[in-house]
């Protein structure tokens, strides 16, 4: 009987989780986080804001609350405000901006009425509030070519790609 020797098998071993990586059986989570968010330390985002575009807003909320339950609030009498919406109206501009000082603390997210009201679909006005307020919990851009909602770009996602919720369940670790 032939004796199979220690290489040998070592060799197989290495082929097969070649294999496997290659064929992307085992997929890596791609995490994408920002230096900052405006999360309090309770890991509530609480939000106020002065926008016309509620639907919108309220779709993010729904969108990222879907992942972690309870996470973005409404601001109210006896809670401080995390985050500040406001309208822009910029020629040019970004779709929208989230401004968190560096370390961390009170957020501002601003939607660009220039692409809102005009070029924008319902879809692109939803992925792009979703995509800032990923910004305030933390979250980074995501330019890996996927269609997660933290893409940059006029896209009209829908729903979290699984590095959005990867990338929003490693922010979390910091709240
Ligand atoms: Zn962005």
């Amino acid at each position: 009987m032939k004796k199979i020797g220690k290489n040998h098998i070592l060799l197989v071993v290495v082929l097969v989780l070649v294999l496997i990586v290659s064929q992307g059986i085992i997929a890596f989570a791609a995490v994408y986080v920002w230096d900052r968010d405006a999360v309090d330390s309770g890991g509530h985002l609480d939000w106020d804001g002065d926008t016309k575009y509620t639907d919108e807003v309220s779709f993010a909320v729904d969108l990222w609350n879907g992942h972690r339950p309870g996470t973005i609030r409404p601001d109210s009498l006896t809670v401080i405000e995390d985050v500040w919406v406001e309208d822009m109206n910029v020629t040019g501009g970004s779709y929208g901006t989230t401004t968190i000082p560096s370390g961390g603390g009170h957020g501002t997210i601003r939607l660009n009425s220039y692409y809102f009201d005009d070029t924008f679909t319902e879809d692109n006005r939803n992925k792009t509030t979703a995509h800032e307020f990923g910004h305030a919990l933390g979250l980074d851009e995501n330019n890996s070519g996927v269609s997660a909602i933290m893409r940059q770009g006029k896209y009209s996602y829908s729903s979290l790609h699984q590095d959005d919720k990867d990338s929003f369940d490693d922010a979390a670790t910091r709240y």
